[in-house]
């Protein structure tokens, strides 16, 4: 076993770094004050060859692996997990899903502009009433002729209003159930096709979520992702590597509330010392930074086995529960060595502490990780 990253890992994490305090740090409490979207430098990141890490050169990504991609997310994430998070929707659920399942037309058709940062991406699976249940689809694709007509509306989408391209599934044969979704790939500007309400959220309010509507929505059968019906499936398949970059996403938010309690309690003086020399501080940061470590090795696991190709449910599954609840406890504590600034949002703890809860929710709630985990140790 290695537990050395390689040299080009950590010049990457640097090189991110360096982008990420440079680019994004002074906008951070702008972007999440006003709800503003960070385009521009999502296009620079994608300059940068970030925003298709996991993508063959000749497709017009950068080659890496799963692990360059989670020290990506992460170091984006220790800065703004809202910039975190609409790299890792855009790369790993939409980019992927059409890398993975897409027909050679459609690699070349979108990855290169994708993996370049030219066109963002969305993915859409969630609906009003099939969330954890993603299953109990309703947007339903009917054939007409020689296309399908889509209707019906997808929720909580992230990217959704800056998306140029969005990959959705829709019910293509309702009596098969699961096995009678189907994936289209749609680009802005089609007719019938747009974004509905965007949502005012707790956290990650730089990013943008919300409703993807289809209201007689017609799309030739090029649009089509994968084998018909086979979309639900396909997408657990995409929703393993996706855990990843949310584990990775926690990850990064867990640091920079750690880095930041760890810094400040070496300048704080209370009783005529720093509080770092008390020791109930000091077992806070200890219990932060075995979670911290845990948490990584977890996820560059299940990183290292999607880089071997090997299966990951159970392993991606894992990382991202531990990571996610992981990096909630973490925040909190974060807050707590701040005391009373720690509320106040010139400390950066404040944010963390409010956008590391979506990890325990997005991409599979942290009771459905658990069913999924359970499911893979009973029929092993
Ligand atoms: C900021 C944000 C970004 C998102 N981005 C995307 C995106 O890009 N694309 C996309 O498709 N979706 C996205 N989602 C949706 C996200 O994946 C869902 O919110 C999540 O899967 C939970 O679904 P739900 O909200 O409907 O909750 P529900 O499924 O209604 O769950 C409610 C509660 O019931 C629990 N529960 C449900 N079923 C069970 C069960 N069988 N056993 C035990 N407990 C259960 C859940 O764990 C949860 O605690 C995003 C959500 C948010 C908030």
């Amino acid at each position: 076993m290695d537990f050395e990253h390689t040299p080009e890992q950590i010049a990457l994490r640097r090189a991110v770094r360096e982008f990420a305090e440079a680019e994004i740090a002074p906008h951070v409490l702008e972007w999440d004050e006003g709800q503003i979207f960070p385009l521009e430098e999502i296009r620079k990141l994608g300059r940068l060859g970030y925003m298709g890490a996991i993508f063959p050169e000749e497709l017009g990504g950068a080659g890496l692996g799963y692990i360059e991609y989670a020290i990506i997310i992460e170091e984006l994430s220790r800065v703004d997990g809202s910039v975190g998070i609409i790299v890792a929707a855009h790369t790993s659920l939409c980019t992927n899903h059409i890398y993975k399942m897409g027909s050679e037309e459609q690699r070349h058709r979108y990855i290169p502009k994708l993996a370049g940062g030219e066109w963002l991406g969305c993915w859409s699976l969630t609906e009003p009433e099939a969330g954890s249940d993603a299953a109990g689809t309703r947007t339903k694709a009917v054939r007409d002729g020689d296309c399908w007509v889509l209707d019906g509306a997808k929720t909580f989408t992230t990217n959704a209003h800056y998306a140029d391209v969005c990959v959705a599934m829709a019910v293509t044969d309702r009596a098969a159930a699961q096995h009678g979704i189907t994936a289209f790939v749609i680009e802005k500007g089609t007719p019938g096709f747009r974004a509905g309400k965007k949502e005012n959220k707790l956290g990650l309010r730089a990013s943008a979520t919300g409703e993807v509507i289809f209201e007689n929505c017609r799309l030739g059968d090029q649009h089509v992702v994968g084998k018909l019906n086979n979309g639900f499936v396909d997408s657990l398949k995409v929703l393993d590597g996706g855990r990843v970059s949310i584990a990775a996403l926690s990850i990064g938010m867990a640091q920079g509330a750690y880095d930041a309690a760890l810094r400040y309690s070496k300048t704080r003086h209370q009783f005529g010392r720093p509080i770092s020399e008390f020791q109930a501080i000091q077992h806070k940061l200890v219990d932060m930074a075995v979670d911290l470590d845990a948490a990584r090795l977890l996820n560059y696991r299940a990183a290292w086995m999607i880089d071997h190709g090997q299966r990951v449910t159970r392993e991606s599954s894992m990382a991202k529960l531990f990571a996610s609840e992981a990096a909630v406890r973490i925040a909190n504590e974060a807050v707590q060595i701040h005391g009373g600034y720690g509320f106040i949002k010139d400390y950066p703890v404040e944010k963390f502490y409010r956008d590391v809860k979506l990890c325990t929710i997005g991409e599979g709630t942290s009771e459905i990780q658990r069913m999924v985990i359970a499911r893979q140790l009973l029929n092993s």
